[in-house]
């Protein structure tokens, strides 16, 4: 028979020195046991009494998992059973145990079945002193767990306000989502309005000062009246979270909010500073089954940015169906571009009528768009969303170009006086595209004369308009294209700057003409407004256009004050170009 290959000497086994092994077993600094089959001591060292506070020979003949010994419970005594059993090998686990003056120690607690060694001894015959099975042994790591606590409690809390921070914040949502009591769970999710403002202007010293203070206060909140324990942690920069696990309903969540923006009245004293700060709050209370972390952190994104759009200093509470409506503004404008490359839109023209002839003059291009899914949708539905994200400029192209081929088919079908078109041009078509080039391209290509063309701008464009946006407008006139101010009255309404544009044409808001809409729900003052207006207008060299004429009265109205021409539903709603074309034939 082959032996092994390093067979260990027998000066280590120390087989024949039993009192030098009973000696190094006692002298040990490691606390250990040996323990027999039925888990009972048969050998305690001195290391492992003075751990429990007690003489090792008082340990003998007790169970091991005894309260007196190790407390042992759960997975951690069936463990050690199996084990003692010698069914496994070394296993390991953390315990807390107390010594004997009652102070708690966490060790880390061993047990190897000796029958694992190469030692193994036969079964001692019943009635004979046991026979030990296994050796325990018992690591004090009190001092390497705490620091691993210190460690863990740096990672998951914030060094300015020491509060829970972000990380430990999700572990807590996690764990209340698993666990509520209530099966339902609220959370106030708030930013400081004006923090940036106070940290800019005297320093992040006094900035950090004032979350600290902040933090106060709301942890003041989170704990007072009774509902209390309710988590605070800071999420980062100005903003917080209140954290209701075992919310009760809605109501719970909004006083808790109520709470938070009466705290923070009270302006702050800081380093000789009275600060003022108020809070935007986005309230979400919901089932705990309806949601998850991140399902609830979005929504409570969504909710504190109403909370800031809907003024400040408040709180908003999480609403279903403002979300569907934010979320069809979403995947509307991410399929603004997509749509012009498809060819989703159609130009329908509104005609513009001489007031004092009924002469049509020319028409107004107002785009609509057939959504796929959702039908006919009107621009107030999706020009806005088209400026904000920038699909204006290519959306306005295809418009431009549209408008100005349809025109030069009306012109070229038609015998008379021609219509000229009137299209509408956003702001950022002016600032972000190269519009001067573009309209020369489009008259180019499609052979409209310039002076058929007509380019509605909204006063804001113009107001202000130092350097490119002027420049395109003086160069678009000097190319025989007429300037119009659209929605004229809802801004600025000067007149006199406007005199020094190259402007031509006034296009009056429909709320100046609803003024003298019947004889009846006549407003003089708006009267007296309009007719001031027009003969202002008129001096400076600029034809005025009415919007909204719904009614004979108006009409006869605008055209006794002098207004050049006017559009709305009297003459007709915006029309499919064929009908147009019905209109010039005199059909
Ligand atoms: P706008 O340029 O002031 O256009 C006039 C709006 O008033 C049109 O609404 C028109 O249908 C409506 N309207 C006309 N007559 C009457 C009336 O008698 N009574 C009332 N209550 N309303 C009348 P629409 O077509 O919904 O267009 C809304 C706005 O969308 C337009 O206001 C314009 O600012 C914008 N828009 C339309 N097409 C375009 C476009 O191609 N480009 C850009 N940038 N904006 C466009
Ligand atoms: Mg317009
Ligand atoms: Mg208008």
């Amino acid at each position: 028979m082959n032996g092994p290959q390093t067979a260990t000497p027998d000066y280590l086994t120390l087989r024949d020195h039993p009192r030098a092994r009973a000696a190094a077993f006692d002298s040990s600094p490691l606390p250990m046991a040996l323990l027999d089959r039925s888990g009972r001591v048969v050998a305690a060292n001195h290391a492992l009494g003075r751990l429990l506070g007690t003489d090792p020979a008082t340990l003998t003949g007790r169970a091991a998992d005894s309260p007196s010994v190790l407390r042992l419970d759960g997975r951690a005594r069936d463990d050690y059973r199996a084990a003692l059993r010698g069914r496994t090998g070394p296993t390991r686990h953390i315990h807390r145990v107390k010594q004997g003056d009652g102070n708690p120690l966490w060790t880390e607690v061993t047990l190897t079945p000796l029958s694992a060694t190469a030692d193994a001894e036969p079964p001692a015959p019943a009635g004979e002193a046991a026979t030990p099975t296994t050796l325990l042994t018992v690591h004090d790591i009190t001092e390497r767990r705490s620091l691993q606590e210190q460690l863990r409690h740096l990672r998951m809390h914030d060094p300015v306000t020491r509060l829970p921070n972000r990380a430990l914040f999700f572990e807590r949502v996690a764990a209340a989502l698993a666990d509520s009591t209530t099966g339902r769970i609220g959370l106030c999710y708030l930013d400081l309005d004006g923090f940036q403002a106070i940290n800019d202007t005297l320093g992040h010293r006094v900035g950090d000062r004032l979350l600290d203070a902040v933090a106060r206060r709301l942890t003041h909140c989170a704990t007072d009246g009774g509902t209390g324990g309710h988590l605070v942690a800071r999420l980062g920069g100005d903003e917080f979270a209140l954290l209701l696990e075992d919310s009760t309903g809605t109501e719970q969540a909004t006083d808790l909010a109520d709470a938070v923006l009466a705290a923070l009245q009270r302006p702050f004293d800081i380093d000789g500073h009275r600060l003022a700060v108020s809070a935007s709050i986005g309230v979400v209370e919901r089932r705990c089954s309806e949601t998850s972390p991140t399902g609830l952190m979005q929504a409570a994104d969504t909710t504190l940015y109403w909370a800031k759009d809907d003024g400040k200093a408040r709180w908003t509470l999480f609403d279903p169906e403002r979300n569907a409506h934010r979320m069809t503004r979403q995947s509307l404008s991410a399929r603004l571009r997509p749509a012009v490359e498809r060819g989703e839109f159609l130009v329908e023209y509104q005609p513009i009528v001489g007031l004092a002839d009924d002469r049509l003059r020319g028409v107004e291009a107002l785009v609509r768009w057939m959504h796929p899914e959702l039908g006919r949708l009107s621009p107030d539905r999706f020009i806005p969303l088209a400026e904000d994200n920038g699909a204006i400029v290519p959306l306005g192209r295809w418009v431009l170009t549209e408008a100005c081929r349809q025109a030069r088919r009306w012109q070229l079908e038609h015998d008379g006086p021609p219509l000229f078109v009137s299209v509408n041009v956003a702001v950022r078509q002016v600032w972000d595209s190269d519009l001067v080039r573009d309209v020369a391209r489009v008259l180019a290509e499609t052979g409209l004369p310039a002076e058929l063309l007509q380019l509605e701008l909204t006063e804001s464009a113009v107001m202000g308009s130092a350097g490119q946006p002027l420049q395109a407008l003086q160069d678009l006139s000097d190319m025989g294209v007429r300037i119009a101010i659209d929605d004229f009255g809802t801004g600025y309404s000067n007149l006199a700057y406007l005199s020094r544009l190259p402007v031509r044409a006034l296009k009056l808001d429909g709320t100046f003409v609803r003024g003298f809409r019947t004889a009846r729900h006549l407003n003089p003052a708006d009267e007296t407004i309009v007719s001031s207006l027009v003969q202002l207008a008129h001096k400076l060299g600029l034809t005025v256009t009415a919007e909204c004429v719904e009614g004979q009265s108006q009409a006869e109205r605008l055209r006794r004050i002098g207004c050049d021409t006017g559009q709305g539903w009297h003459y007709a709603r915006p029309l499919a170009p064929d009908r147009i074309s019905g209109l010039l034939s005199g059909d």
